[in-house]
């Protein structure tokens, strides 16, 4: 078998001159000294909270079965340790980056000997863990460069189920209005191939206010509060995505797709009938209402999209950026109010409720004045 040489890109510096605990090691910062030719490729690094060093450990020895600290008495074969004494003398520590000052990293949880050469610095790998390690230190800080990074991977990956799951976080329920909404964006998202960061580079308008609009709002991140949601109160189970260039994708429930869903889940109907309509709300039949409910939602995001939605591209007048507004004092409340929001009396600004001005109010019927 052919050998394969590397050449170090620098060199760890520390106070360990000498094979110690590795756990001693750890508790101290070290710093690596990347050389000249490389300098380019540490751009941008301090981005990273943590980094994985791949380095050469350059004093051990060879051994291919060891005892290790944990089970002393134990002999394992060294594949499955992390034993400095190992066939290729390749170490791989993921450390916390304190900082970089210039050529040379900080950091801190790095178990190598002073002078040992560093073959590799790369951004530490968390996307086996990446679903289910909110809590992880690493993931933290890549969630913080980047925080839709899971839903980037469960949006383009179709993993409509988590999303659900997660949506129903913000929903508070799970539906087959939230399902639909799931579904209808992750379409959309996808076809578009569409990244979002709120900050109205992508739109979504939505023609309802029900559930599905929740399904819209959190797999797209087009909300209300980053003003890239826009509300057309027209009450249809349909919304349109659209990037800035007004190209978008509109996605509308058939007329049949209630019916599609009704025939799917029959049981469903039955209980429904018995538990909201005639309002026999036994123990049993609630428990069994609820799990026909879970189950009918998650059933929804199994079945054909096509016999579901209806898809067509019409060009989407994009509104500009929402202006940001200066805010005044109301004379008569105190309160800090937006400027458009304001009126005059007798010279004075009033925020609208002070100076009996109609405005617009979203409830659960729609939009209306005050
Ligand atoms: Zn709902
Ligand atoms: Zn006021």
């Amino acid at each position: 078998m052919q050998s394969i040489a590397f050449k170090p890109v620098g060199k760890v510096r520390n106070d360990f001159n000498t094979p110690d605990d590795y756990r001693k090691i750890k508790t101290k910062p070290s710093y690596i000294e990347v050389f000249d030719a490389y300098e380019d490729a540490l751009l941008g690094i301090e981005e990273n909270e943590y980094v994985e060093i791949i380095y050469h450990l350059h004093r051990s020895d060879y051994k291919i079965q060891t005892y290790t600290n944990s089970r002393p008495d134990v002999l394992r074969g060294v594949f499955g340790t992390r034993s400095p004494s190992r066939p290729n003398a390749i170490g791989v520590t993921n450390v916390k980056l304190i900082k970089r000052e210039h050529k040379r990293l900080l950091v801190e949880g790095l178990d190598a000997l002073n002078d040992t050469p560093v073959l590799d610095i790369k951004n530490c790998d968390t996307s086996l863990f990446a679903y289910h390690c909110d809590h992880n230190p690493v993931h933290q800080s890549k969630l913080k460069v980047s925080p839709r990074i899971d839903m980037r991977s469960l949006i383009f990956g179709a993993h409509t189920d988590i999303l659900m799951i997660k949506a129903a976080a913000m929903h508070g329920h799970y539906c087959t209005g939230l399902a639909l909404g799931i579904l209808a964006a992750v379409h959309a998202m996808n076809i578009l191939e569409a990244e979002s960061d709120g900050m109205e580079d992508l739109l979504a308008i939505t023609e309802t206010n029900n559930c599905f609009a929740d399904g819209i709002q959190y797999v797209t991140a087009c909300s209300f509060g980053n003003n890239a949601l826009i509300f057309k109160d027209i009450g249809k189970t349909a919304f349109t995505l659209t990037k800035r260039n007004g190209k978008g994708i509109r996605i509308a429930a058939k007329s049949s797709a209630r019916q599609v869903i009704r025939d799917t889940f029959p049981d469903h109907n039955r209980l429904y009938e018995k538990v909201v309509a005639e309002q026999n709300r036994t123990p049993e039949l609630l428990a069994a209402y609820r799990n026909s409910s879970l189950e009918r939602a998650f059933g929804t995001l199994t079945l054909p999209f096509e016999k579901l939605f209806e898809v067509s591209y019409p060009k989407t007048e994009v509104p500009s950026y929402a202006k940001v507004h200066e805010s005044v004092i109301c004379s008569s409340c105190n309160e800090s109010v937006m400027i458009t929001r304001s009126v005059l009396v007798n010279s004075k600004p009033m925020c609208y409720v002070c100076g009996n001005q109609t405005y617009g109010v979203i409830d659960g019927n729609g939009i209306k004045c005050s």
